[in-house]
């Protein structure tokens, strides 16, 4: 395994480990735990378990060492902890990090799932939040303490597509010592480079475009060795939140193909997007790739002018026009996934965001008209079609 190999090469190579049967397909080590020669190898290895040496699989197991070893790599970082789903690695990154009386700044723009943990759960424990719209680098610098333990933010919100500036807010907690957790899912590990530009922890959904063909959850903490082997395994080997093996091996295959799946996606996007916006049924179309969008010129930068493979649709008539879109669309499923190979719309207003108070849904921009769409790998052209016609109808 060479470290100068480029992502694509990663993405194929990175991590393999082989049996003595020398397979060329990835083995699937469907095993919970692992037989010592004797009860001195059992006693050393509880005292200190080497990099190629495996306990219980809540602690490791070869197959999940493979795929963490691989995204590792891939992003340029010096180690990873596979989890059980993306919430897993999310709560595992941040639980595991902080304590009673320690200060976090979050971007307010977050998934459902990803704000329950730091409005209702961290603070439960003692954790002091400060919330801060995520795009305004003044609330940023006014919210950081000298004494602020991390900052947390999705690179690109879900639903509405904000794109955060991981160097600027990186700057600024690193100024105070703070650690920069960033859930990179919209970003993805094809586009992104957020360590290079100064994330220290990078946190997947593997669920999403890793394995991009809906089959399996998984998630992944990606950091140092120090963070990774001193501060999250031990919280998460002891509370459990491991990856299967199999699931492990499904986003191992899911990397190989992922950069293929997830350019094709975007350019798609690019192309559905260019061709909606200004569309008469449509008050915004919101796509990171746009030029209109509010930080293109940071897209450019942060993310080499790639908008990703979800856009947002804010369609005219609200709710009703909303369902009316959805229910005439043969193309794309309602369903509440991204990143996968069927295109998939969602109504984050009554289902992935159900959960907010009118007032958040407002100030987060999630209105009643708002369609999330995670562009597919479906031939471009029916896809647009599809989208137009439904629009039609939703404007009845
Ligand atoms: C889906 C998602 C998660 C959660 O991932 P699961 O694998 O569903 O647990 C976290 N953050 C973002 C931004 C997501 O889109």
């Amino acid at each position: 395994m060479s470290e100068s190999w480029n992502k694509r090469t990663q993405a194929v190579h990175g991590g393999i480990r082989r049996s003595q049967y020398n397979e060329v397909s990835e083995a699937i080590y469907l095993t919970q735990g692992f037989v010592y020669e004797n009860a001195e190898q059992a006693e050393a290895r509880f005292l200190e378990c080497g990099p190629d040496e495996f306990i219980y699989a809540r602690y490791g197991n070869p197959t999940v060492s493979m795929f963490e070893q691989r995204i590792a790599a891939l992003e340029g970082a010096e180690d990873a902890f596979a989890t059980a789903s993306g919430m897993a690695a999310v709560n595992g990154a941040l639980t595991s990090m902080l304590k009673a009386g320690d200060h976090i700044v979050s971007a307010k723009a977050l998934f459902g799932s990803c704000l329950y943990i730091v409005e209702n759960i961290l603070t439960r424990f003692g954790v002091d939040v400060t919330f801060v719209d995520g795009t305004n680098l003044d609330e940023w610098k006014e919210a950081i303490r000298p004494d602020t333990k991390a900052v947390f933010f999705e690179s690109m919100s879900n639903p509405t597509l904000e794109v955060i500036d991981i160097s600027a807010v990186a700057d600024l907690a690193h100024a105070v010592g703070a650690q920069v957790i960033v859930d990179n899912v919209f970003s993805t590990p094809v586009f992104s480079r957020a360590i290079e530009q100064g994330a220290d922890v990078v946190i997947y959904s593997a669920t999403k475009h890793i394995d991009g063909q809906g089959r399996a959850l998984g998630g992944v903490i990606i950091g140092t060795k120090d963070f990774i082997r001193g501060t999250v395994e031990p919280y998460l080997k002891h509370t459990g939140g491991a990856l299967s093996p199999f699931n492990a091996w499904i986003m191992l295959k899911g990397l190989e193909t992922m950069a293929l799946r997830v350019n094709a996606q975007a350019e798609t996007a690019q192309m559905v997007a260019e061709s909606l916006e200004g569309h008469g049924a449509l008050e915004r179309t919101l796509y990171p790739g746009l030029k209109s969008h509010a930080q293109s010129a940071l897209v450019q930068t942060q993310l080499g002018g790639k908008g990703g493979t979800v856009l947002s649709l804010d369609i005219k008539g609200g709710k009703e026009a909303a369902f009316a879109f959805l229910n005439a669309l043969t193309i794309p499923v309602i369903s509440n996934n991204l990143g996968d190979a069927k295109s998939i719309a969602t109504h984050p207003a009554t289902t992935t965001h159900q959960r907010l108070s009118d007032e958040q849904k407002d100030e987060l921009g999630i209105t009643p008209g708002l369609i999330r769409l995670s562009i597919g790998l479906e031939d471009a052209a029916d896809l647009l079609a599809d989208i137009k016609r439904a629009l039609d109808v939703s404007q009845r």
